[in-house]
């Protein structure tokens, strides 16, 4: 099967009850980017990249279009099987990975509707069909912040991740244990610095907070601040802004850096790259989440299918923007957290199929 349309649409997600506050952003509102790709048999496929504002990592809603209109042309007749796919991507655009696995993505979609088959099913089959989820609270002071806690657990979610950084520590101190005395062992929990924090703040941390139990997600900036404290926090450490390739995850791993990861999907080039990092931590042992920076019902799906195919003791959940996005592209098949788990979707490919009446007309058309 081979390309034969693909058209390019720009949505505005606003945040509901916004703003979302990490330790180096805060989003009101984040500009979706969605791929309709139709194949030469007319099976039609979605895919969708949603970074979370301009400054979370280095890419952002305009630099998606820009690349995915670059490459609309050359992408006219390609073969829609993922890894020629993605030599046709890579031999249009150096990088970008991004805005290449929107493309990725609605590949899987319609191999799914082709042959029958569920997303998860093309990539290895489902482990599980409830797929748990966990909750990432936002920057914030430690009652509200343990309340939510309190409350989210009480809702059925296994894990919850505390946002700190930007702040001064000694408030990120407190609210960690605010949370741990609220709700002890009934959730794990991950602190998330989003690469705020200095290597002194981690170490404070780590030596303040020992009794504890929480992993220490990218609580610096970079790779050599993360090898600089490694030895000497008591603390796990996952790495995930710093995950932006294959190559740098098989280093981290084969360099003992981290713990596991949390691993975003656009990031690291959609789908077909996710399932090799799912293999790599899976032959290592490393717990990972399959999660996206932000985004609507596409990444949702295609974030549970991956999420449902890892083995459920390496499965730190699949994170959805769900929670801050009022309605779905998909009425009756969009993606929902209930009980702090999301049901696998059981139709072939994503198993959900957006109105693309809700996008507007496309911002680029190819083919046709
Ligand atoms: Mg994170």
């Amino acid at each position: 099967m081979r390309i034969k349309e693909l058209h390019i649409y720009a949505h505005d997600l606003p945040v509901k009850n916004g703003p979302y506050t990490m330790a180096n952003a805060q989003v009101w509102s984040l500009e979706t980017t969605l791929v309709q790709i139709v194949s030469d048999t007319g099976i039609e496929g979605w895919g969708e990249t949603c970074p979370v504002g301009p400054t979370y990592a280095e890419s952002h809603a305009k630099g998606a279009q820009a690349a995915l209109t670059m490459m609309g042309e050359g992408l006219i007749g390609a073969d829609l099987t993922p890894l020629t796919l993605h030599r046709t991507l890579d031999g249009l655009l150096n990088g970008h990975s991004y805005a290449k696995a929107a493309v990725d993505i609605a590949a899987y979609d319609i191999l799914g509707k082709a042959t029958g088959l569920r997303v998860a099913d093309l990539l290895g089959g489902a482990a599980t069909e409830r797929v748990p989820s966990y909750y990432a609270t936002g920057v914030g002071l430690p009652d509200e912040i343990a309340k939510l806690a309190k409350d989210k657990v009480a809702e059925g979610y296994p894990r919850l991740q505390i946002k700190v950084g930007g702040r001064p520590v000694e408030t990120d101190i407190e609210v960690i244990r605010k949370v741990w005395e609220t709700v002890g062992t009934k959730a794990r929990l991950a602190v998330d610095g989003n690469r705020g924090w200095t290597t002194r703040d981690a170490l404070r941390v780590s030596r303040e907070c020992p009794d504890i139990p929480f992993i220490m997600e990218q609580p610096c900036d970079t790779v050599e601040d993360l090898r600089k404290i490694r030895s000497q926090v008591s603390h796990a450490i996952y790495l995930d802004e710093n995950s932006v390739d294959l190559s740098t995850v098989v280093n981290a791993v084969g360099t003992n850096l981290v713990d596991g990861f949390g691993m975003k999907l656009t990031r690291i080039g959609g789908l077909q790259k996710m399932a090799t990092v799912r293999d790599i931590c899976a032959a290592r042992n490393l717990p990972h989440t399959c999660d996206d920076s932000w985004g609507g019902d596409i990444i949702a799906a295609a974030c549970t299918h991956i999420g449902a195919t890892v083995e459920p003791a390496r499965m730190e959940g699949v994170w959805l923007a769900a929670p801050y996005i009022e309605g779905h592209y998909d009425d009756t098949n969009g993606i929902r957290i209930e009980g702090g788990h999301i049901t696998l979707p059981q139709g072939s490919g994503l198993g959900m199929l957006p109105d693309a009446a809700k996008f507007g007309a496309p911002i680029a058309s190819f083919g046709g």
